[in-house]
């Protein structure tokens, strides 16, 4: 070991508290740590190690650090079908051709995608066309209901997918929101149908092709049989009516709320649905250090620290954002989430050699990439009752620190953060960016729905987020264990204090089931979530995306779309769903200081 004196020394591995750690867990023998994994087995190998040589301990009633816990790790279509028969007493003399007699029966196989969350089973029924079967709920003061003058009940219908494409922005922003085939999905289901056939209209973009299966980590169906159809079968399903697919869906386009679907009585369909669920076992792993004294009469005699330890594996669970050149290659997660890993198992030690008068539960969790679902089975399964919880503290992405910014999320849940933020901040000296929506895409969203006080903390998105590229030699360890020692001062302060903080719950910004899901644009831009900036701070562009062709690039700030002012990334979502693809759009930015414009043709997604 060479001592090395000067401003810009490097962190020794024997002096940091975190270089160890990341570099464990973001090397190439984990992986990429995926859920359910071999690297993520090491992974947990690792940290048990670690948490044993601090004298943790397994939860009260449990023998073992690892929690498992089980998901679907992949859904595809296990052989779905279709067959529709025109009724022997329809005269089909709308557009058939001479040669199709009446009583037309034909079996679709290629032409019938299940819908990932569909049930697995057979239908067979009458069908009823409801347009594109979206209810707007009543709260929005809005008046669009597909279903309203329509009786599906036992029915098989038929949905367009998407939302009317002529009507003016402000009527596709609001019917976006509810065009998620989830949300479709569940309308139908409510109302008593059987069976949901979605087609991609002719007037649609990605006219008359199958949904593409999407990831779904959902455990079990939603309880319908949803089957996307392609236009091939949709036409066949309306020869049973006196309307074309096309003349149906032009009617509905201009999102007149006083055009209805209709029966269509000419035909009979059978569906079976079939989705193969690929299920595998996870582990988050959790620990505590039994407080010191006598808990006697505590409030929350808890105070939580965790962190997710899972990343992407080679990428293919498909929430990669590796470039061509990238596919295919280990994303280390050293930032995601080696660094908030270290952080947690630093904390805990920090706070192992110190008097404790709360327990300190620390968790790694696994399954966070796939959406929460360690986090969440540890909720449900509750080994430690959330409402012992004095706060939960996450640490999700804290390795990259710049210009001395730490983003504290979630400080809306307890009016107590303030001031202990404050507090602990004057030895710490970070520049600190408060933001007090729990919402965030990472584990304190569990614990905020749990009611218990939370923080997150997050030094912000880069241009290697999700990539190959996030490796461990990019960590800023100095900052890294600065962050530590901020949160453990945190935790005693927590420990320390008779009364728990109070929860407040946050007003969630933006409707559950509407929003993003209905988003098929494409337009290649990566916002910084960090940022209190006026705007939409760009974080990265994809390269070959819309954004990085209208000449966009990191560290522009988006002020305003389509006409559409963006204060920050709600707005932005927001002007997501009025947008057009194919159609251009102007957008205002900031860079340098100077307003410019350029123009922002958004393409689809897929
Ligand atoms: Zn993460
Ligand atoms: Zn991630």
């Amino acid at each position: 070991m060479v001592a090395v004196v000067g401003l810009f020394a490097p962190v020794d591995a024997q002096t940091s508290k975190t270089r160890a750690h990341v570099q464990a867990l973001a090397s190439d023998r984990l992986e990429g740590r995926l859920a359910g994994s071999n690297g993520e087995r090491l992974a947990g190998d690792y940290i048990v190690s670690q948490l044993q040589q601090i004298g943790a301990k397994p939860l009260p009633g449990q023998r073992d650090f690892r929690l498992p816990f089980e998901f679907t790790a992949g859904t595809k279509d296990g052989g779905s079908r279709i067959s529709v028969q025109l009724k022997p007493d329809t005269t089909d003399a709308r557009t058939s051709p001479p040669s199709v007699a009446s009583g037309f029966s034909r079996t679709f196989e290629s032409d019938v995608r299940a819908l990932s969350f569909s049930d697995n089973g057979d239908v067979d029924g009458t069908v009823v066309f409801a347009g594109y079967g979206i209810v707007v709920p009543d709260s929005q003061d809005f008046g669009y209901d597909s279903y309203a003058t329509l009786d599906v009940k036992d029915k098989i219908v038929v949905v367009l997918r998407y939302f009317p494409e002529d009507a003016d922005q402000k009527t596709r922003s609001m019917l976006a929101r509810y065009a998620d085939l989830r949300y479709k999905a569940m309308a139908a289901r409510q109302r008593g149908a059987k069976a949901m056939l979605v087609v991609t209209g002719p007037r649609s973009p990605n006219a008359g092709e199958l949904v593409p299966m999407t990831f779904d980590t959902a455990l079990a169906g939603s309880g319908l049989v949803a089957v996307s159809i392609s236009g091939n079968v949709g036409g066949a399903i309306f020869r049973g009516a006196d309307k074309t697919l096309e003349e149906a869906q032009r009617a509905l386009d201009s999102a007149n709320p006083h055009v209805a679907g209709f029966a269509i009585a000419g035909v009979n369909v059978h569906v079976h649905a079939a989705v193969e669920r690929e299920k595998k076992t996870g582990h988050n792993i959790v620990a505590y250090l039994p407080a010191t004294e006598p808990i006697g009469t505590t409030p929350k005699p808890w105070v939580a620290v965790g962190a997710h330890y899972d990343h992407l594996g080679h990428g293919e669970a498909g929430n990669t954002l590796a470039g061509k050149d990238d596919a295919g290659k280990i994303h280390y997660g050293a930032d995601d989430n080696a660094s908030g890993s270290a952080a947690v198992l630093a904390v805990a030690s920090t706070l192992a050699g110190q008097p404790r008068k709360r327990n300190v539960l620390v968790a790694l969790w696994s399954g966070e990439e796939l959406g929460l679902i360690g986090s969440n089975a540890f909720a449900d399964k509750k080994p430690v009752p959330l409402d012992q919880l004095a706060a939960y503290l996450n640490f999700d992405m804290v390795g990259r620190m710049q210009d001395n910014k730490l983003s504290v999320q979630a400080t809306g849940t307890s009016p107590a953060w303030g001031r202990i933020l404050e507090q602990a901040n004057i030895a710490a000296g970070f520049d600190l960016q408060l933001q007090a929506d729990p919402y965030q895409p990472t584990d304190v969203a569990t614990f905020n729905g749990a009611s218990v006080p939370s923080l997150s903390f997050f030094t912000g998105t880069h241009a290697d987020y999700h990539k190959p590229s996030d490796t461990a030699d990019k960590i800023d360890y100095e900052d890294l264990d600065r962050v530590v020692d901020f949160a453990a001062a945190i935790v005693r302060r927590i420990e320390d204090t008779a009364d728990a903080p109070q929860f407040t719950k946050v007003d969630q910004q933006m409707q559950s089931g509407g929003g993003r899901a209905g988003v098929r644009i494409f337009t290649g831009t990566i916002p910084d979530y960090a940022t209190d900036a006026k705007g939409l701070l760009l974080s990265g562009v994809i390269g070959g995306g819309p954004a990085e062709q209208a000449g966009l690039q990191k560290g522009d700030v988006i002020v305003e779309i389509a006409g559409q002012t963006i204060a920050n990334i709600y707005d932005y979502t927001y002007a997501l769903e009025v947008l057009k693809i194919g159609q251009p759009a102007k957008v205002i930015y900031m860079r340098d200081g100077k307003r410019r414009e350029t123009t922002l043709t958004p393409a689809a997604r897929k």
